[in-house]
């Protein structure tokens, strides 16, 4: 913490002149030093001294002062720009501190009381511009070193839609996974862990991550457990605790407290815990219980983004078919998680077979969907206590489709005759919580505002003393008149006139010639020149109705809103059952739409070694349109424990990448519960996919790309085992190629020896084809290319056997390079071969330009930079540059 900072605004505070609304402000302050205090004035929220320093230049708004206090700089956002100004200072890692007034500036007898309304923190952030399709994260993290057997847990809760999950474990390797898995934004930890070297680890690990300390005292465990059962519930608590170590139990309940302290104050009151009550349980997960994919596999096989960044052209990208942004979180949730349980996945490929074979009801569950809000969201809104009137019209609109879908599931359950998907005929059994929808449908206008204090948000009908105050209000004017000429008819006056005044009020006036016509009841108020004023108890009624229908409109509209989020939140529970099942119904409709659109194949999963895939595609590039210029080739790969190590070559740009990335991505699919891009598929055992690919700059964690791809392959090495598939793509790039070949053919010596995993490693040293020949289960594959005039068209067909040419000079020819140089390095290339250079020779060292005919100075100057470049190394880039180069060396 910034003491400076602290003594700073102490002394501010000890200040004689300091005007009451600024010691309130630095009284706030003094409680959050470290955030920015953003402070409610009229339509502005405002910051002062450093913070309006900060919010102006982070912001980009100008710095003004007060017209007081001359000398306090002061920066401010119109309230209705709040979320965008927040969302650019959180993505800038701050925490925003919000305070409101918490009563009407009109009424307050001097300065308004203000209070803190929400602590905005990166991780608790619910941006409603941010994207929904995936989930957003608040981690939190509790860490027992002494502990043998959990020595850390984490868990995880969407503050939006109230997911918790939490798990635990030993290695600092899984935990580096897990926090990276769930891409957190911020991460919690208790100051009792303090100097833990995994907490550095972490923070090393995870420049991005903000890591909030809490105080340990404060949230101690004992408290955090208390928390867990406050907010869950006695038998929620029970249950974690069966399947998770306290700890684990302790995270969580620091994540709930956190959540609530920062963003549910103004939330509707549930068993004591404010706000959290979309929150229903924790669950359990064991990350030994998923499909493992480290950091290194999910950013090499891009499954949530490329390795440029992008969302298109990702795995998730490729394969989301969900119509819903809860589908699509479930979604991204099975890709992340891929339960190694294979009942789970098969429960799955079972429902998305019964939706593809019935194609009529997978359009009507694909159309009601659609129409579906973010029911999760929306719950969490109104648990959090800021739902709107919009809000509850959507989240009505939502259940209003749950009949519809329902059918739809029953008859594609029916369709398969009995025989239906467990799941799905769960999903046909789906409670639209009818009671609550006709309650909101009767109460909310169609159109209703989301402004209680003007607009209507009420049916008219629905409220009859709503209604009154609103014809007042709206219609004072007729009001008036329908009492006037009720007064005219009972009096027979015909020129009586209903006025008002400043001074008097309402009144009737009655001339003179017809006073005699005047009633008992009118008392006399003011007489005039030629007429008199009188009230009636009516009359007075109506003036004070007049006067005060605006406020009781608005009150009573206030009253009645209350009450029916009341009504709402008493439905949580079984809406939050309810978007638990609309998420899985949007996932597995979205997996059955892509496995027809696209062809996928169910895929049968087994408990052995075996993985067979015949006419795999890769998912990805198979719909990359534009990106192909060919179609794409389907291919066979099969891998068992007596054929665990495939070596694959072919020349560069054949496919050696794509088929490995594609087999690993078949199997990840099969294990998520999808069909899979191929003709048939059996997958066998995975408990965790390795990769390793190509030569990877990690400059951001200050490792040399070699340091990088040699601890990444130990890594490998180290915790493999033979249920996992290890894709190595061209490990021992790095370094020279004696070294790189050498390192090469250990690490595949070691895998097929030692660790017995099923491997498919792609190389250019075309040396470790001999493998094949000194270990029974390697095996060799190449990807095809046929020669044709020197020149070579790709086949993309993996076939038997090795290659043991490269042809670097044809690619190079398509790269570019100018016709003689292609022509002169081609010979050199048939002199080398025919001088039959041994197996491992490297390259460079036959005197090659002394036997050449009468050696020409610029043809030697080409040569030489020629034989200087490895072919297969160059990028297309490279090859222009080096034309470029080799042109300016001509005469
Ligand atoms: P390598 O690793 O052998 O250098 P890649 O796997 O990177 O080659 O493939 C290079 C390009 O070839 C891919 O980007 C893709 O455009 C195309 N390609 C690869 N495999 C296929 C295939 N089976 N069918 C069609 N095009 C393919
Ligand atoms: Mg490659």
């Amino acid at each position: 913490m910034d003491d400076e900072l602290v003594a700073r605004i102490e002394a501010r505070l000890a200040s004689p002149r300091l005007t009451p609304m600024l010691r309130q402000y630095l009284g706030v302050k003094a409680e959050h030093p470290e955030a920015v205090v953003l402070f409610r004035m009229g339509d502005f929220f405002e910051a002062f001294f450093e913070d309006a320093e900060e919010c102006a230049r982070r912001l980009d708004i100008t710095l003004t002062h007060r017209s007081k206090e001359k000398d306090v700089p002061m920066a401010g956002v119109p309230h209705h720009a709040l979320d965008g100004h927040l969302a650019r200072l959180i993505e800038q890692g701050k925490t925003v501190v919000l305070v409101d007034q918490v009563e009407d500036p009109k009424l307050a007898k001097g300065l308004v009381r203000r209070e803190v309304t929400r602590v905005v923190t990166p991780g608790t952030f619910l941006d409603p511009a941010a994207p929904s399709r995936l989930p957003r994260y608040l981690g939190s993290l509790e860490l027992s070193p002494r502990s043998k057997t959990d020595r850390w847990a984490l868990a995880a809760l969407d503050v939006g839609t109230g997911e918790l999950r939490a798990t635990f474990g030993q290695s600092a390797e899984l935990l580096v996974d897990e926090v990276g898995r769930l891409s957190a934004k911020e991460v919690l930890w208790s100051d009792r862990a303090e100097s833990d070297p995994l907490l550095e680890t972490l923070e090393a690990e995870f420049p991005g991550v903000v890591f909030t300390r809490l105080d340990g005292r404060v949230h101690d465990p004992e408290a955090s457990l208390a928390t867990v059962e406050r907010v869950l519930g006695a038998e929620e608590r029970a249950a974690a605790e069966a399947l998770l170590p306290k700890a684990a139990l302790v995270a969580a309940g620091r994540a709930l407290a956190y959540a609530a302290d920062t963003q549910a104050r103004d939330a509707p009151d549930r068993r004591g815990q404010p706000g959290l009550g979309h929150v229903g349980r924790i669950r359990p997960y064991v990350p030994g219980d998923a499909l493992v994919l480290d950091r290194e596999a999910r950013a090499h096989l891009e499954l949530f983004r490329t390795t440029t960044g992008e969302h298109r052209g990702c795995l998730l990208w490729a394969v989301d078919r969900t119509v819903t942004p809860m589908g699509a979180r479930r979604l991204a949730s099975w890709l992340s998680h891929p339960p190694r349980d294979r009942k789970v996945a098969h429960a799955r490929h079972d429902a998305v077979e019964a939706l593809v074979s019935a194609p009529g009801s997978l359009d009507r569950i694909r159309d009601g969907l659609g129409r579906v809000g973010d029911v999760e969201r929306l719950l969490g809104r109104l648990m959090l206590g800021r739902a709107l009137p919009r809000d509850l019209l959507q989240l009505a609109a939502s259940l209003a489709e749950v009949p519809g879908l329902v059918a739809a599931v029953a008859d594609a359950v029916g369709d398969e005759l009995g025989a239906g998907s467990g799941r799905l005929a769960e999903l046909a059994e789906l409670d639209p919580c009818a009671e609550l929808r006709d309650r909101l449908l009767d109460a909310l206008d169609p159109d209703a505002s989301n402004d209680l204090t003007t607009g209507r948000v009420f049916r008219p009908g629905f409220d009859a003393e709503l209604d009154h105050c609103a014809l007042l209000a709206d219609d004072g004017a007729s009001a008036v008149a329908a009492l006037e000429a009720r007064e005219r008819k009972a009096t027979g006056i015909g020129s009586l006139k209903v006025r008002s005044n400043r001074v008097f009020g309402y009144f009737i006036e009655v001339t003179k010639a017809n006073l005699s016509l005047v009633p008992d009841r009118y008392l006399r108020k003011q007489t005039m020149v030629g007429a008199e004023r009188f009230v009636t108890d009516e009359l007075a009624t109506l003036e004070e109705d007049l006067r005060s229908a605006e406020a009781r409109r608005l009150e009573r509209t206030e009253a009645l809103f209350l009450a029916v989020l009341e009504a709402a939140t008493k439905e949580s529970s079984r809406m939050r059952r309810l978007a638990e099942g609309l998420s899985d119904l949007d996932a597995l409709a979205g997996f059955a739409r892509l496995a027809a659109e696209q062809d996928f194949c169910r895929p049968e999963l087994s408990s052995g070694a075996e993985i067979a895939i015949e006419g795999g595609r890769h998912p990805v590039l198979e719909q990359m349109s534009g990106a192909l210029e060919e179609r794409f080739v389907p291919n066979d790969v099969h891998l068992s424990s007596d054929e665990r190590l495939m070596i694959v070559t072919g020349p560069n740009m054949a496919g050696k990448s794509t088929i490995m990335r594609q087999t690993a991505l078949i199997a990840l699919l099969a294990y998520a519960g999808s069909f899979v891009p191929a003709r048939s598929a059996r997958i066998g055992r995975v408990d965790r996919i390795h990769t390793r690919v190509g030569a990877s700059d990690d400059l951001s964690r200050g490792r040399s790309t070699f340091m990088v791809e040699m601890a990444e392959t130990a890594r490998i090495l180290r915790s493999a085992t033979e249920h996992d598939l290890v894709i190595l793509d061209e490990i021992g790039r790095g370094t020279s190629t004696f070294d790189g070949l050498s390192i090469a053919w250990a690490v595949a010596e070691h895998l097929h020896d030692v660790v017995r995993a099923r491997v498919m490693f792609a190389t250019h040293y075309h040396e470790m084809t001999e493998l094949a020949r000194e270990r029974p289960g390697a095996f060799n594959r190449h990807v095809a290319v046929r020669e044709h005039r020197d020149r070579i068209v790709f086949l993309r067909t993996l076939e038997p056997g090795g290659t043991q040419r490269s042809y670097g000079v044809q690619v190079a020819r398509l790269a570019g390079l100018p016709p003689p140089v292609v022509a002169r390095a081609k010979s050199l290339l048939d002199r080398l071969e025919r001088q039959g250079r041994g197996l491992a020779s490297p390259v460079g060292q036959l005197p090659l330009f002394e036997v050449a005919p009468e050696p020409d100075p610029v043809l030697t100057a080409v040569a030489d930079r020629l034989s200087a470049v490895d072919v297969d190394e160059l990028t297309p880039r490279q090859a222009l540059d080096l034309v470029a180069e080799l042109k300016s060396l001509l005469p």
